[in-house]
């Protein structure tokens, strides 16, 4: 009962009545009851004891001169510093106690004088236990609210960092993970500027990969800004430090402090590193003055090491890109005379038969055969016939002049060119040109019974591929062209 529902210390209570007779009663039984009590003869005095330090319970004296019981209830309040405090009226029986207008100005209770010990012992207590459970109620209804609040706030951050990550792992692009990364934490921080900074150590610079900006007023100084290359946070960001600026005088360099002497804000600046180095930043910029608070700096950090993996992943992934491309494009070169293989010829051919095939256009094929090929092997040895095909491989290639034409290398000594959108006329050209080309290399072939150097025997075929057929009877038809040629004394394009 003596328990004061604000501090958890004794009651304290004010006493308010003209009558010292009265005053010095209920103050003196009061006390005796265990209470800590005050006590004023008036109401002016009485407003500005409350105002000063408020009581846990009022108990005021109806008639009074000056000032009423009633008028310093209405005053009280009205303000609500001490609206809420709870008043028992006094009042004798024979001064006309108006009992409903004591509750309608916002009393509590009343007591009648005399007074009865019990009685009074018993409002008091019992307004006091009503006001004790009234501040119980409100502090789990403001705990209750604060705990929704960090929960709505938790949450909130999850779902962001989730976006953040699922971003991260569907997608192999890091463009699109970095500018999810910095809207994201944009948004969840309330920050005026989120960058991912990248460090070129060669350059000695920094530059900004991705920004997010809801005030474009900053986004134009900040680019102005940072085409200036210093940026010498970097000492900081090498000691792999976390760090937030709330002062411009920290900031040494003359980039950040224009920036934050310009604005009024604190800086939160994360490194982001990649294999043990640093890569660059996350720097985050907030105007309005609230400190980063752990959890601000906690979730940057866990978007930084996402966005780590993230760098290392797109890393990774390019290499394999890389490496892939080689790998193809190795499976698809004949080795020795690097010009297309048989795998890539059969694939090439097939592809352009079906498209012309569609759009009702010619498609050509050259089958070539270098002349007594054999007995230049015999004569001069295998090296010297592998360096031949390759002089004539290549020869081949550098007398072809579109992007679409390609040579491969069809067998032992054989060549095969695919010419698309070519008629016979063009093809029989082609052919011939490179017939040319390959007796002007002027390799000596003493033992070839022909021009005593190397020459090409040519085969030309050329068909609108007709639907109901397949890519072979081009083949068949330039590998009889080809025979022919051989037949008539070699050297020479034949068509069939
Ligand atoms: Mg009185």
């Amino acid at each position: 009962m003596y328990v004061s529902p604000n501090s958890g210390s004794r009651a304290d209570l004010l006493v308010i009545d003209d009558t010292l007779a009265n005053l010095r009663l209920l103050v003196n039984l009061l006390r005796e009851n265990g209470y800590k009590v005050r006590a004023v003869s008036n109401g002016y005095e009485a407003l500005e004891t409350i105002q000063k330090s408020p009581p846990d319970l009022i108990l005021l004296d109806i008639l009074m001169p000056d000032l009423s019981g009633y008028e310093v209830c209405k005053r009280l309040k009205l303000d609500v510093n001490t609206q809420d405090i709870p008043i028992i009226f006094l009042s004798a029986l024979s001064d006309g106690l108006d009992k409903v207008k004591a509750f309608t100005v916002g009393g509590s209770d009343y007591i009648t004088k005399p007074f009865q010990v019990e009685e009074v012992l018993a409002r008091v207590k019992n307004q006091l236990t009503i006001q004790w459970h009234k501040k119980q109620l409100q502090l789990e209804i403001l705990e209750r609210e604060q705990a929704q609040e960090a929960l709505r706030v938790q949450y909130q951050r999850e779902q962001a960092l989730n976006r953040v990550i699922r971003s991260i792992r569907n997608s192999l692009e890091i463009s699109t993970v970095f500018s999810t990364a910095v809207t994201e934490i944009g948004q969840l921080l309330q920050a005026d500027w989120v960058a991912i900074v990248q460090h070129f150590s060669q350059h000695r610079s920094w530059q900004p990969i991705v920004e997010y900006f809801p005030n474009s007023d900053l986004a134009k100084l900040v680019n102005a800004k940072l085409s200036s290359p210093r940026y010498l946070l970097t000492e900081r960001l090498k000691l792999l430090q976390t760090f937030c600026v709330e002062n411009p005088q920290e900031i040494l360099d003359e980039f950040n402090q224009d920036l934050v002497e310009q604005y009024p804000r604190i800086w939160l600046q994360i490194p982001v590193y990649s294999d043990g180095e640093v890569w660059g930043s996350l720097s985050i910029v907030r105007h309005h003055s609230v400190p980063w608070s752990e959890t601000d700096v906690e979730l940057a950090v866990v978007v930084t090491d996402q966005l780590a993996i993230a760098i290392g992943q797109s890393q990774l992934y390019q290499q394999l890109h890389q490496v892939n491309q080689e790998l193809e494009h190795l499976a698809n070169l004949d080795g020795l005379t690097q010009v297309a293989n048989r795998r890539r010829f059969d694939r090439v051919l097939e592809q352009e038969w079906l498209r012309l095939r569609r759009e009702k256009l010619p498609l050509s094929l050259i089958l070539a055969d270098i002349d007594y090929f054999k007995l230049y092997n015999d004569t001069y040895g295998h090296l010297a016939g592998d360096d031949c095909l390759r002089q004539v491989a290549q020869t081949i290639h550098q007398t072809l002049k579109r992007p679409a034409d390609v040579v491969a290398r069809y067998g032992g000594e054989e060549f095969a060119v695919i010419l698309p959108n070519t008629s016979l006329p063009g093809a029989l050209q082609v052919a011939e040109h490179i017939r040319q080309a390959v007796f002007n290399l002027q390799l000596t072939h003493q033992a070839s019974p022909g021009k005593g150097v190397i020459t090409l025997s040519l085969g030309v075929s050329s068909l609108i591929p007709p639907m109901d057929e397949e890519q072979q009877i081009l083949i068949q038809k330039a590998d009889q062209a080809l025979y022919k040629a051989k037949k008539q004394g070699k050297n020479i394009v034949c068509k069939l």
